[in-house]
């Protein structure tokens, strides 16, 4: 017989028909009450099973982790909890999980910490938590591609394995078939790259743009939607060495153009969450809850998880110029009393996420979209500010999780570009075909990068990143 989803049955009416439903063994209470699931939903099915009907060997292998298949009616439930409930009529086992060996992983009925389960990352999708997780991750990836088709954006598939390392985003891993143990070399006695599979050094892409900004200029408004690499040896809550960026890029958008479409994307695909995950987020704002017990006062959010995601949806970001931040930061208490790590002392300082966090958290209260920061702290291709010294560049800061978008308008002007470019030690040569742009029909263009993630982490309230992506990669770990 054919099965049905959990998530389908649990909005059901009973019905005086067999149905059968597949799943996991969450628990067994008193031979009797089988809570099964089978990730459609975080909730379970109760499966109630009239023992004394039932060989006492096959009720032995109905253990927490087996995968079962039921058949029964679906009838109105007794018990608390839940609407209805499979009086069940017929059993099949159809993977046993032997208790004493479910004992020592994480599958056995015990709290256990995030760390822990990090360490059994194949058995982790298996908890309500990181079912949740994973399912509001699904959805958000759907929000986002339906936001830009919508909107009339196409999806542009950035190449993952690039010749350019000139974008300078991050450090990057090289893509290379030659023998590690005894390279070819040249003559100058260094590795000879021309011999490798690429006749060039090849690395993982850190970024989809300058490759975007070329679709762009042909398709008008495109987006990406992959995976990037950073090998980056920063071991915090927000970094991963493989992570999905969303870009955008969009000709004949200026700055505020780029600016509202940001604002405009993130609270539809939050709104989406919101409107499609009410059973995960409920999950999740409650064992965010639990987790905020156990913390000082100081530290607890004031608002539960959706009241913050809400707070997203209704409120306007706040816009500030890079300037602006600075006095802000210069004046403020932790600055004055010497509680940052890094002071601001001079307009020009690069923020780090403690200043972030501090205007997005303390002072300001909600999203900040900080614009026009100094050209010298911001990649090349930002387009320069009348004053000289300033570029188009905009960053949208988040509560909890500090940067989220890094965006600009790009430099359409090929003299400023050049000049930028043998500044900034960038080769002509090798970027001749993003020089080209500007030659061949140059207009207004901007775009934005959005750590896929991070927006993860913002809407299901994990404070790391590692525990919104199936299988981190983070330096020293790329186990499974
Ligand atoms: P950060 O200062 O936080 O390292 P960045 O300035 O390097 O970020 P960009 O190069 O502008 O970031 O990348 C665009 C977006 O990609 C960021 O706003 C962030 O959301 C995300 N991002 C960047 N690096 C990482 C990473 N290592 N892991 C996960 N997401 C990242
Ligand atoms: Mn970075």
């Amino acid at each position: 017989m054919q099965h049905i989803e959990i998530s389908k049955i649990l909005t059901s009416k009973p019905a005086a028909i067999e149905i059968t439903v597949k799943g996991w063994v969450r628990s067994f209470r008193s031979n009797r009450f089988i809570a099964l699931n089978d990730g459609s939903t975080i909730k379970n099915l109760q499966c109630v099973v009239d023992f004394e009907n039932f060989d006492e060997k096959l009720l032995d292998k109905i253990t927490v982790g087996a995968a079962i298949a039921v058949s029964g009616e679906l009838v109105a439930s007794l018990g608390q909890g839940q609407d209805v409930e499979i009086q069940v009529e017929k059993i099949e086992i159809l993977g046993e999980a032997d208790p004493e060996e479910v004992k020592l992983t994480i599958l056995s009925p015990k709290r256990h910490t995030l760390e822990t389960l990090r360490e059994q990352a194949h058995l982790r999708i298996r908890t309500n938590t990181f079912g949740a997780i994973m399912r509001v991750r699904s959805k958000l990836a759907f929000a986002v591609h339906e936001y830009f088709q919508k909107n009339n954006f196409h999806y542009f598939h950035s190449p993952i394995i690039t010749g350019s390392d000139a974008e300078g985003a991050g450090e990057m891993f090289r893509v290379s078939v030659l023998d590690p143990k005894s390279p070819p070399l040249n003559d100058a006695g260094e590795v000879d790259y021309k011999q490798d599979f690429f006749e060039k050094e090849s690395n993982l892409t850190v970024s989809g743009q300058l490759e975007a900004e070329t679709y762009a200029m042909g398709l008008g408004k495109v987006y990406t939607f992959g995976p990037t690499f950073r090998a980056e040896n920063s071991n915090t809550s927000r970094h991963l060495a493989e992570f999905w960026m969303i870009e955008p890029e969009m000709a004949f958008f200026d700055l505020d153009a780029n600016m509202d479409l940001a604002e405009d994307f993130i609270k539809y695909v939050v709104k989406y969450a919101l409107d499609h995950c009410a059973d995960d987020l409920e999950f999740l704002e409650n064992r965010l809850l639990q987790e905020e017990k156990n913390k000082p006062q100081a530290e607890r959010s004031e608002m539960t998880l959706r009241d913050k995601l809400k707070f997203i949806i209704e409120n306007n970001f706040k816009r500030v110029t890079y300037t602006e931040a600075i006095e802000i930061l210069k004046r403020s208490k932790p600055n004055q009393k010497k509680k940052f790590k890094f002071l601001i002392d001079e307009w020009g300082a690069d923020l780090q996420s403690e200043h972030e966090r501090f205007l997005v958290e303390k002072h300001f209260k909600c999203p900040v979209i900080l614009f026009d920061y100094p050209a010298k702290i911001k990649a090349f291709y930002m387009r320069l500010n009348d004053d000289g010294k300033t570029v188009r560049a905009m960053d949208i800061l988040f509560p909890g999780i500090g940067e989220i978008v890094g965006g600009s308008q790009r430099e359409e002007r090929y003299d400023v570009l050049l000049d930028k470019m043998k500044a900034m030690d960038i080769s002509e040569e090798e970027l001749y075909w993003y020089l080209d742009l500007r030659k061949f029909g140059t207009c207004v263009h901007s775009g934005f990068g959005l750590g896929f993630e991070r927006l993860v982490q913002f809407v299901t309230g994990m404070g790391n990143i590692r525990d919104v992506i199936p299988y981190p990669r983070t330096p020293g770990n790329a186990e499974f």
